[in-house]
């Protein structure tokens, strides 16, 4: 019998792609998905993650459900109400704090949090405790190109826009995945080429990934040889005359510096660095002197390494010696990995970081905040520990205390065996989660059940700067709670209640955009109610630019904000220019030797989703890759005796991995890959755990860990 349902409007809280989804509920609750035709990002499509979110949510039988605690470690876990985990938990801190200072304690979090939630910890901790220690998983994915924005364009703000792709003639795809990472961006590209056959994609990746097989050029570089490329392709388009001198000279600083630093290194003696012909420099530097609309897209593969910064800073030169910035089709575009790390990114979830792009290190900032919040502490004027930062502090006993929201590092960080050290050393761990199947939970002190989407309200920013709401849809299981009200619970019983009075996110929300005003990030004119009406909105987007749009019907177009940014060639520098920076082309990472002599890179595979707490609970998603594998290139197998399917140790200078091995001759000779999803769940071994190889080398600016150059061996198990 047909039974009437009910439609409500959300996003995707799995990539930062940020598709919209209609999900439908009938009369007897079930939930059912689709793509949102309406919703810009996605125009009604959505891939096999999102296909099958509603999954995550109808199955209950791996959630936290109650608060629990215990007094130490070797008792059990005992169920208690929500008062008496955060009277304790907050006792704790307290107790930590007067003994030892604000720093004792810290918060992770994570770019699956709402804007409202990042918002929240982050005034708590930097506000009202009194330190910078709160840093989020974002760091680990996104950091570098938060850092290579900010040294040329002034600001972490991406230019671009995903209607720029129509726009576009010519993609330059770097270390990056997107036909399985970013899969409905990905598909809008294929689109727009199988449209305009004129359309080039090029893509440079030591991997033959499914975008490389579609791509007109791949360029299979060695790894880590990225910034050699990069300033090979800047000398040819500047000796070739294929720069845009006049942008050159009104709009940039430092063109001289950086010409000299790419004629440092031949065409021919960069490529052989490569591994790749000089055609091929050349003729990607052809096709971008050529192109009318030059788009570059990156994730992983520039960001995650140890010269991260370098590499992004190396491939943004490329639109600002051509101009290719700032005009329909032109631009660098970082594709985000998580649903909201630019949300967290905009409202300081970062540990140098305050709300709307603000940096503790700036005294006027500092200013501001402590003002707006009316904090009874002075902002600490030194940044706060990063991701790896914290775990090395509560290794060696300077953090006691531990927060963790929404975030699986006992999978995710790099080194993680250490981690994993650090986090039985800490001596207080709360870990706040939707799931009993992060790796964290059974070494917390105290375990706080979350709300999970669907289950509660509020906003992500999408990597287009697209800023969309997610609706409350239905009651979370037990008494797991939004996160956001976990916080400001959290925050009265630290006693700081007054300034932590909310009653709903939407409160939170109209807080966080009052501190943007007059800000590059200003989002004074969104509110909840605006993007349940609207949809979704791209910052920046002022109370006066509302104003003007309100005489304006546009509400079903999505075209509300401001889709590009720097359209008028003024740069978020204080000088207005964009800074070309010239970088050295060495790369840093952990060098191979006879005893590990390969180099092996981590990434994901299609249908799995960061540490599978959720994807790996959908049946449907496991059939692509059920199980953790090893790929190596047949001729290193073949010298190692390891056949197709044979089960293989892989060893590190830090630990091992058992899986069985892949032959492919879609990387390159020394080159090996695994899949960073798998952990401990299902199956009690951490002997799945790509991290356990990874080293912990960090760039010196972004502290983005190296995750794509481990050296390794294999060798038959
Ligand atoms: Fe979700 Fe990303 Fe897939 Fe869109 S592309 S449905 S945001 S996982």
């Amino acid at each position: 019998m047909h039974t009437p349902t009910t439609q409500h409007r959300t996003t995707c809280c799995y990539c930062g792609v940020g598709c919209g989804i209609l999900v439908n509920q009938d009369a007897n609750g079930r939930l059912t998905v689709e793509g949102d035709p309406q919703h810009p990002s996605n125009r009604g499509l959505l891939c096999s993650k999102g296909m099958n979110l509603h999954y995550t949510v109808m199955d209950s039988s791996d959630r936290l459900l109650y608060p629990q605690m215990r007094l130490n470690r070797s008792m059990p876990m005992q169920r208690v109400g929500w008062d008496a985990a955060l009277e304790r938990t907050a006792a704790v801190f307290r107790t930590l704090i007067q003994k030892y200072g604000p720093d004792a304690v810290a918060f992770y979090v994570s770019g699956q949090c709402l804007t409202e939630e990042y918002y929240l910890v982050s005034k708590l901790i930097k506000g009202f405790i009194g330190s910078n220690n709160i840093d989020t998983n974002s760091r680990l994915c996104m950091s570098s190109a938060v850092v290579g924005y900010k040294l040329t364009l002034g600001e972490d703000a991406v230019p671009v826009c995903y209607d720029d792709i129509e726009s576009a003639d010519l993609f330059v795809v770097a270390g990056a995945n997107p036909a399985w990472c970013h899969p409905i961006l990905w598909r809008r590209i294929e689109a727009h080429k199988a449209a305009n056959p004129h359309v080039r994609i090029v893509c440079i990746d030591p991997r033959r990934t499914d975008t490389a097989r579609s791509a007109d050029l791949h360029l299979p570089i060695r790894p880590g040889t990225d910034i050699v490329l990069n300033n090979a392709i800047g000398r040819v388009l500047i000796e070739q005359g294929w720069v845009d001198h006049d942008f050159i000279t009104s709009h940039t600083d430092g063109f001289a510096a950086y010409a000299t630093q790419v004629m440092q290194r031949t065409v021919a003696d960069a490529a052989d660095l490569c591994g790749i012909e000089p055609a091929q420099i050349e003729q990607v530097a052809r096709w971008i002197g050529q192109s009318t609309g030059f788009l570059s897209l990156w994730t992983m593969g520039l960001n995650q390494s140890v010269v991260g910064v370098n590499k992004n800073l190396s491939l943004i030169s490329l639109h600002l010696i051509t101009g290719r910035i700032g005009t329909p089709g032109n631009g660098p575009f970082s594709l985000t990995g998580q649903p909201n790390a630019m949300g967290g990114r905009e409202v300081g979830g970062l540990a140098n970081s305050l709300p709307a792009h603000r940096e503790v290190t700036n005294a006027a900032h500092r200013a501001e905040m402590e003002a707006f919040w009316q904090s009874p502490v002075k902002i600490a004027p030194k940044p706060g520990l990063t991701a790896t930062e914290l775990f090395d502090a509560l290794h060696d006993g300077r953090v006691k205390a531990v927060w963790i929201i929404n975030t699986n590092p006992l999978v995710s960080m790099p080194d993680v065996n250490r981690a994993e050290e650090a986090l039985r050393k800490a001596r207080f761990v709360v870990v706040q989660d939707v799931s009993n199947r992060a790796d964290t939970v059974p070494l917390a002190d105290v375990v706080l059940p979350a709300a999970a989407w669907l289950e509660k309200e509020g906003t992500m920013t999408n990597a287009e700067r697209r800023v969309t709401y997610l609706p409350k849809v239905i009651d979370a299981p037990g008494e797991a709670l939004p996160d956001v009200e976990i916080i400001w619970r959290f925050a009265q019983k630290m006693g700081f209640g007054s300034q932590f009075n909310y009653a709903t996110a939407a409160d939170v929300y109209d807080e966080y955009a009052r501190s943007t005003a007059g800000t590059n990030v200003d989002v004074t004119g969104i509110s909840h109610a605006l993007l349940r009406d609207r949809r979704s909105i791209q910052w920046p987007y002022s109370a006066a630019a509302r104003a003007v749009t309100e005489s304006v019907d546009d509400a079903d177009t999505g075209a509300v904000g401001t889709p590009r940014l720097f359209t008028d060639r003024q740069f978020y520098t204080p000088n207005r220019r964009a800074q070309l920076q010239a970088v050295l082309d060495e790369n840093t990472s952990e060098p191979t030797d006879p005893d590990f002599p390969l180099v092996l890179t981590t990434g994901r595979v299609r249908d799995q989703w960061h540490t599978m707490t959720k994807t790996g609970r959908v049946a449907k998603l496991m059939q692509h890759v059920p199980q953790p594998f090893l790929h190596i290139h047949p001729a290193d197998a073949q010298v190692r005796g390891i056949r197709e399917g044979q089960l293989v140790q892989v060893r590190s200078r830090r630990g091992e991995v058992r899986v069985n091995a892949q032959l492919s001759d879609d990387l390159r000779p020394g080159l090996c890959f695994l899949p960073m999803h798998w952990g401990k769940q299902p199956g009690n071994s951490t002997l799945n755990r790509a991290n356990n190889l990874t080293s912990s080398l960090v760039d010196p600016r972004s502290k983005e860990p190296d995750f794509k150059f481990a050296a390794v061996e294999v060798v038959p198990y």
